[in-house]
């Protein structure tokens, strides 16, 4: 797919004739649908990145397993106050849904947080709106859509709009906020709306600037004044950016205010490979936990009533636009239940115990490119990270791995956040865009496991470090490594 051939279909015949009697809107109009193709591309690699998976042996078995039993469903209690985060307006009814309208029939206080507006899905608008929607202006009133259908689902819920707060950061950037935009880093530009702060007026903080330390900010602002007993947020293993972003941001506002506030967590998963299965809606059935991460996380469920689960029906399709453009995917989350779960933490002290972390992606996975697994350990004040990767990385595979440490007594926006990128030659070494000296870390790669040493003095001499490795074929992720908490007790 190209802009030429773009060019060749029947919608493009518009612009051909426009530049004729029209030539100033003619280029307007091609810039627009460049920008749609480029997009567009982009989907049509990361689509065929996975379809090549398949043919080498790929399991479509059930990933599925049984939930777990009684001792693992969540309780509310009379003296709970519920906060929901939710990366885009729908994923409060998706991921927790059942939990809101629960908690409102036993009027607890309850805070619906939603980071973005949900406002760079152009395939959803597209259908909705039946023509592209690209213009910065047009786009943010593609969000405000969406606000408004945020306010009519969670109504259903029971919820009124003095419930809701909206963030405003930027769809689908505010993983590359964690990544690179803190300090004496730029604010990051959205990608459709084309602004560097939050653009809508009924934002919790209008033109708060796209930055780390600003979402981080906002939210321990709104947890320190609900003083939330229960936190229902995205989870740090989801395929979608902005899903891990804001677990990310979250569980840094949390360790701020540790000595003041300690809710219990409890990640929602929603993009996962061919999870949850089967697609549709199936209300009868539960969602059942990915059995790629069975050994890590101790999955916790909460049973829905008919009711709720009805609720939760009524509501999901209160997010028209998302509604319109996938129903079948939207649907598959009205079950009868709901799911949450964690990664356990991993403590690391001075003596250099080792601690393995798995692939989640299972083994068939791992076979066609992937990590197998990694490693993590303290040795003379180096964090050793060990990678194993299942073939050898080609000339067009990468590895990136990040790690951002975390000290109480130091503002995180401060933190160095280390990003370590290799390729099939060699490797550079960021903290956020500044390129470090090579010799910051020490690099030792065999074919097929490569062994990294950081200096803890690099990444700020941490308490606590977060860390994700991916892999790349370009600039397409092959797979994603959930980010995982390390904690060093000496
Ligand atoms: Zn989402």
């Amino acid at each position: 797919m190209s802009y030429a051939w773009f060019l060749k279909s029947g919608e493009a015949k518009h612009v051909k004739y426009l530049a004729k009697t029209d030539p100033v809107r003619a280029i307007f109009i091609r810039i627009i649908m460049r920008k749609i193709v480029k997009k567009f591309l982009g989907i049509f690699v990361f689509i065929l990145s996975f379809g090549i998976m398949i043919p080498l042996g790929h399991s479509t078995g059930n990933l599925a397993q049984p939930l777990p039993v009684k001792n693992n469903t969540i309780q509310l209690l009379p003296s709970d106050r519920i906060l929901v985060l939710a990366p885009h307006p729908d994923d409060e009814v998706l991921g927790a849904g059942g939990i809101i309208a629960r908690a409102k029939k036993m009027n607890l206080p309850i805070k619906v947080v939603f980071l973005t507006y949900g406002d760079n899905n152009e395939w959803s608008f597209l259908l909705y709106r039946k023509h592209p929607v690209v213009l910065p202006k047009a786009v943010q009133n593609m969000g405000l859509i969406r606000h408004a259908e945020a306010l009519a689902a969670t109504k259903i819920l029971g919820l009124s709009p003095e419930q809701l707060t909206f963030l405003g950061y930027p769809d689908s950037r505010t993983l590359n906020i964690w990544n690179n935009h803190w300090g004496v880093s730029r604010a990051v530009k959205s990608m459709l709306t084309e602004v560097r702060a939050v653009p809508y007026e009924n934002a919790f903080r209008p033109r708060a600037p796209y930055k780390g330390e600003e979402v981080l900010k906002d939210l321990k602002a709104i947890i320190h004044e609900f003083k939330p007993t229960k936190i229902f947020v995205s989870h740090p293993a989801d395929r979608n950016p902005d899903h891990r972003a804001l677990y990310l941001f979250a569980r840094i506002a949390l360790w701020d205010l540790e000595d003041e506030i300690k809710p219990t967590v409890y990640p929602y998963l929603i993009h996962y490979r061919r999870w949850p299965l089967p697609r549709g809606y199936h209300p009868e059935q539960l969602i059942l936990s990915p059995d790629i991460f069975k050994q890590e996380i101790n999955w916790q469920t909460v049973h829905l009533s008919v009711e709720e689960v009805d609720q939760k029906y009524t509501a999901i399709k209160k997010h028209r636009s998302q509604y319109i453009s996938s129903a079948k995917y939207l649907l598959t989350f009205i079950r009868s239940n709901e799911l949450f779960g964690n990664f356990p933490v991993i403590r690391l002290n001075q003596n250099g115990s080792t601690h393995v972390v798995a692939s989640p992606m299972g083994q068939e996975h791992a076979s066609f490119v992937g990590l197998e697994e990694r490693s993590v350990s303290i040795e003379d004040n180096n964090l050793v990270i060990t990678i194993n990767l299942s073939r050898r990385v080609g000339k067009t595979v990468g590895v990136s791995l990040y790690v951002f440490g975390y000290r109480k007594d130091r503002d995180f926006a401060q933190m160095p956040k280390v990003h370590i990128r290799l390729g099939a030659l060699g490797y550079k070494v960021f903290d956020q865009n500044k390129k470090l000296p090579l010799e910051s870390v020490k690099v030792k790669r065999d074919p097929k496991e490569i062994t990294i040493k950081i200096p803890l003095r690099l990444i700020g001499n941490p308490q606590r470090i977060l860390t994700n490795a991916q892999t790349y074929l370009g600039k397409v992720p092959l797979d994603w490594v959930s980010w995982r908490e390390l904690e060093l007790s000496f």
